[in-house]
Parts: structure tokens; C-alpha cells; sequence
């Protein structure tokens, strides 16, 4: 057992005091939470700041009042409770985290749908305190270690901003051969998502609204990289590039803006990916499309331990390298919120307590 003596009783955190624009966003103390016997206790490192954190911040998502937001955190285990097994493989580590604590015990944990999970402690910043704070509690079901050349920015991004998009595309079965469309390319989980798409073997035709980001996302090997296009040139590219027929996966990580399009492109038997959903709102999904095509629509949630522990892998092994990110001070979420909005943020943002 490490040195719970040397852990305080309180702790900064950054809470909000309402919902709406950034300056809801304000400094707080609390009382450092007790992990139950089978829980860890975290200190946070790093703490990803995530388009899920602006929508909870604006009211739209879980969070209320007197909420601590943030779900992609990296930290040190400092505490092991007295009932967790090898406490050993734990005390000191450096580790990141998943959203989401499993209970471990429900149909959904044993069959190995920990993202179902409804009876665990939950998710960060909406069932239980997040990581805009200096502690949290964790679990060995939701903890992965990090290796030391993994730092704590990079660390906090590998579940939500890397993981996210491996999920969605084994969802997918997407493998070899297959050639995949990713809209939203150029933001947090499309730029990870289109290297990993290419890590599985796919000629991957990169979306997105931003002509900068186009030499970034070719340097990730997209094969093509489309600039705000019709469904009639996504087609087109994607039948050069292989895809006679349409392209054999979609991964959706916009919600409705690159929706038509991006439904348009699919081949018969073409398959769906729903992943992002930054502007929520409901999507025209035609039918008759979806019916003579024979598309297969697939939501995918967050990683689980599983998916962030090949993401460690992978990172590890130097075939997928996350993307830099920039930092601010714990107290200054304001401002990265409001950078982040302002598309001022180029890679993560992350706050370090
Ligand atoms: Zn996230
Ligand atoms: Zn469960």
C-alpha cells in the first residue's frame, strides 16, 4: 500500500458552477474521494479536454451544476484498495484510464460489453466525478499502465481520442483491401482514426472541411484527402481508388454535417460506422437507400480496457503515433474550452493539475 498519508484531504478541482459558455468553468475545492476496497485512487496528470466536455458544459449532455467534467484522463495509481487483487501491479503505476468504470459482475461485463455496463460506478463527469480535478477514482477494470515514454498529455488521449476510432473500425470488420471513408478526418479522433484505418490494411479516403489539414492527413496515409465534396466526387475517388462499387466502410465522426454524403459513398453491403456526433441533431437517413443497398448501420461508444490496451500496443510498437498536444494549467479550463472552440487547438487540448 503506498503512502496514503502523503495523499491530502482536499483537493483542486474545477467545477462548473452552471452550464453554458466557458466561464461556467471555475475553480473549486473538494474533499480527495475514497476508493471503495476493489477502486484505485488516481492522481490525475492529465486531463483531455474533449467535444463531449463542451457539449456537457453547455447543458446538453448529463452534467449539471456542481459537476466535474473530463473523461480522458492519464495518472499515477497512489492509493490501492484493500481488496484489489495484486495490488502490487498497481501501486506507483503511471496509467490511463477508460470512461467508463464496469461493475465487472452484470450479464453485460461477463459477456464482455463493459460499454453496456450500466451498474458500475459509471462514466467520468457524468455518474461520477471526472478528471478536472487533482484525484479520481479508478478501477484494475478501467486502468491500463502506460509504458514511461508514453507522457502524461499523450497518455490521457489514448482511450477517447485514439481507442474511440480502433472500436468503431473493428466494429466494422475493417480490414485489408477494404477502402473506408472518414469524415471529420481532421479533427481529434479522425486524424487517429484514418492511421489506424490504414494500420488494418484499408486505402482510407480522408473527409474533411479544412484544406489545411490535407498535407497532415496524407502524411497518415489517407490515399485521398477531400476537401468539403459532393457525394458525386466522394464517389468518384473512392471508385479510383478500388472501390469500384462505393467505399466498403463509412466512419462517421461528424453527426449530420458530412451525413448524406458520406451515406452516399457506400457500396451494396457497405457498412456505417455512427461514431461522432458533434453538432447533435437527427440525421436524413433515406430509406430506400439503406433497403436496396443492403447497408449495415452500426453505433460504436467509447473503447473499452481492451481496445485501450491494443491502443497501448500499438502506440508502444511505434505504429500509431498520437497526435501532440497542448496544454493548460487545471484552473485555466476556461480558456482551453474556449480555444478549443474557437478551432484555435491544433492536436488535443489537455489540462494538467
Ligand atoms: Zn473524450
Ligand atoms: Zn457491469
Amino acid at each position: 500500500m503506498p503512502s496514503a498519508d502523503t495523499v491530502p484531504t482536499t483537493m483542486r478541482v474545477v467545477e462548473l458552477a452552471g452550464t453554458g459558455g466557458p466561464d461556467v468553468l471555475v475553480p473549486a475545492t473538494r474533499p480527495v474521494p475514497h476508493p471503495a476496497a476493489d477502486q484505485l485512487l488516481v492522481r490525475v496528470r492529465a486531463c483531455g479536454v474533449c467535444g463531449h466536455d463542451l457539449l456537457a458544459r453547455r447543458g446538453v449532455l448529463a452534467a449539471t451544476a456542481g459537476s466535474v467534467i473530463g473523461h480522458e484522463i492519464a495518472g499515477e495509481v497512489v492509493a490501492v484498495g484493500s481488496g484489489v487483487r495484486d495490488p502490487g501491479a498497481w501501486s506507483g503505476r503511471r496509467v490511463a484510464l477508460v470512461q467508463r468504470i464496469p461493475c465487472g459482475a452484470c450479464p453485460d461485463c461477463t459477456a464482455g460489453s463493459t460499454t453496456h455496463c450500466r451498474l458500475g460506478p459509471g462514466f467520468y463527469g457524468e455518474d461520477l466525478p471526472g478528471g478536472y480535478a487533482e484525484y479520481v477514482v479508478a478501477s484494475p477494470l478501467n486502468a491500463v499502465p502506460i509504458p514511461d515514454d508514453v507522457d502524461d498529455a499523450t497518455g490521457s488521449i489514448l482511450s477517447c481520442g485514439v481507442g474511440t476510432g480502433l472500436r468503431a473500425l473493428r466494429r466494422a470488420g475493417t480490414g485489408p483491401g477494404d477502402v473506408v471513408v472518414v469524415t471529420g478526418a481532421g479533427g481529434g479522433l479522425g486524424v487517429h482514426a484514418v492511421a489506424l484505418a490504414r494500420h488494418l490494411g484499408a486505402t482510407v479516403v480522408a473527409l474533411t472541411g479544412s484544406p489545411a489539414k490535407e498535407e497532415p492527413l496524407l502524411r497518415l496515409g489517407a490515399a485521398a484527402v477531400l476537401i468539403a465534396p459532393d457525394a458525386a466526387r466522394v464517389r468518384r475517388r473512392v471508385a479510383e481508388l478500388g472501390g469500384r462499387r462505393g467505399a466498403d466502410v463509412v466512419l462517421e465522426l461528424t453527426g449530420a454535417p458530412a451525413f448524406a454524403v458520406a451515406l452516399r459513398s457506400l457500396a451494396p453491403g457497405g457498412r456505417l460506422v455512427l461514431v461522432g456526433n458533434t453538432e447533435p441533431a437527427l440525421l436524413p437517413l433515406d430509406p430506400g437507400l439503406a433497403i436496396v443497398k443492403e447497408l449495415c448501420v452500426y453505433g460504436s461508444a467509447h473503447a473499452d480496457r481492451s481496445d485501450l490496451g491494443d491502443v497501448v500496443d500499438l502506440v508502444r510498437s511505434g505504429a500509431i503515433t498520437p497526435m501532440a498536444a497542448r496544454t493548460w494549467p487545471l484552473h485555466e479550463a476556461a480558456l482551453a474550452h474556449d480555444a478549443v472552440e474557437r478551432r484555435q487547438v491544433a492536436g488535443r487540448a489537455v489540462l494538467v493539475p
